[in-house]
């Protein structure tokens, strides 16, 4: 005979599995470890995202969602109401590297693209197949469960992160008149050195403003024996570079972060020619609008007082162009940002929820932040390091492979966990 108290133990017990049955989304995480791996054996560069697009605006239009395609190239929206009047913004970034992938794993790509006549490899070495998985596993729990929320959610699928150029052009081409205006953007991204099943925050500036600039300095070129016949611009441009460096230790406040890099100089042909001009290649890094300002400023001036020091007529001065391809930088809204990381470690636990560094790394996701009215934005980092791999760092036994490297190898399953169930819970923690 069953105990009165053993009958409803076992009662709950179907009760919860009933539960668990019914919220759990259709789709098994081994699913979606499948999308991954396809995503990842299928990289395209940036612009060309275009297989990409169609296979998610494919599996989120199964799910429900209305689609609204081709905004800015191959952005596209992805949209779910269900009633409320609170709405949240979650981008992820599609594109991916002209990199050679060295990882070994059994899915990796050997995609390659045609550029120029030559043929260039292709890989997610950025890790935007995490972010695409993540989106869909976060997209298919919200359609399946529509009792457990109210309001409306609007994925972003972004083109072109890479080159700085996706997030800007779909905002050109009218994002914001497309969708129901959120009152929250987020997205994560993930991180090549920490652990995987961890997420770090950075309240505030989180990431840099990203400025190239071009400088050409002209001279008067001649023969490298007879110098005081000519003005030689390979000596303006070392003026120059040793002369910029004093903008971040001099110009800028000490508390302030700041980087000017000059990343690459190109001038004359041989020994004994002193060149007509040198070319430079200038990445700029900042937080605020101000520092942003203050450093291109110094670098024209600085520019300029090289001419004159040279004596250099007027039509020979150096040109600095501000190349069209500013990213914005990164500011987490300081009250979401404490608002996520407690919602976060009730989420994964205390323990797997930590600060993180400000970095002067770009992201164009700042610009959905940027437009008027100003939308409280976060981005957030998720580890993606395997606990072998990670203790191996720790011991000095292991160099962890940085984004962007032909062996970045994410701990994909753990990682692909831990974007959807954070994502979910923060955008149901607005939502509710
Ligand atoms: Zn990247
Ligand atoms: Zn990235």
């Amino acid at each position: 005979m069953i105990t009165f108290k053993r009958y409803l133990n076992r009662n709950i017990y179907y009760l919860f599995l009933i539960i668990y049955a019914v919220s759990m989304p259709l789709k098994s995480n081994e699913d979606f470890y499948e999308i991954y791996k396809y995503l990842h054996q299928n990289p395209e560069l940036s612009l060309q995202e275009f297989e990409t697009t169609k296979y998610l605006e494919g599996l989120l239009e199964e799910y429900g969602y209305e689609i609204i395609t081709n905004i800015g190239g191959n952005g596209f929206a992805a949209i779910l109401k269900n009633g409320g009047n609170k709405t949240v913004l979650f981008r992820a970034d599609m594109d991916a590297l002209p990199i050679k992938e060295e990882t070994g794993i059994s899915f990796e790509s050997i995609k390659t693209t045609k550029q120029n006549g030559m043929d260039v490899p292709i890989m997610h070495a950025c890790g935007h197949d995490i972010h695409m998985t993540s989106l869909i596993g976060t997209a298919e729990y919200f359609s399946k469960n529509k009792d457990s929320w109210k309001g409306t959610i609007v994925f972003i699928l972004q083109p072109a992160e890479e080159i700085g150029f996706g997030a800007r052009q779909m905002i050109n081409a009218g994002l914001f008149k497309k969708i129901p205006y959120p009152d929250i953007n987020l997205a994560l991204h993930v991180s090549a050195q920490t652990q995987s099943g961890t997420v770090h925050i950075t309240p505030g500036f989180a990431m840099a403003n990203v400025d190239s600039v071009d400088v050409t300095f002209y001279g008067e070129g001649g023969h490298g024996a007879y110098p005081h016949l000519t003005k030689d611009p390979i000596v303006m441009s070392s003026q120059f570079i040793t002369t910029v460096q004093t903008i971040v230790s001099r110009n800028l406040s000490p508390i302030n972060a700041g980087v000017v890099t000059v990343g690459s100089i190109h001038g004359g042909t041989k020994h004994n020619i002193i060149p007509n001009h040198v070319d430079l290649q200038i990445t700029v890094r900042s937080y605020s609008d101000e520092d942003r300002e203050l450093i291109i400023s110094r670098i024209k001036k600085i520019a300029e007082s090289i001419a004159i020091q040279n004596d250099l007529p007027k039509n020979l001065y150096p040109i600095v162009k501000l190349r069209d391809e500013y990213t914005p930088a990164v500011f987490n809204n300081p009250d979401l940002a404490m608002r996520a990381k407690e919602i976060l470690s009730k989420e994964l636990g205390k323990e797997k929820v930590f600060d993180g560094p400000q970095v002067m790394g770009g992201e164009d996701f700042g610009q959905f932040g940027r437009v008027e009215p100003k939308i409280p934005s976060l981005l957030f980092w998720i580890g993606a390091v395997s606990q072998k791999d990670y203790k191996e760092f720790l011991n000095n036994s292991k160099k962890l492979p940085s984004l962007h490297s032909s062996k970045f190898l994410p701990d994909y399953e753990k990682t692909i966990d831990t974007g959807i169930s954070s994502s979910i819970a923060l955008i149901e923690a607005h939502l509710n």
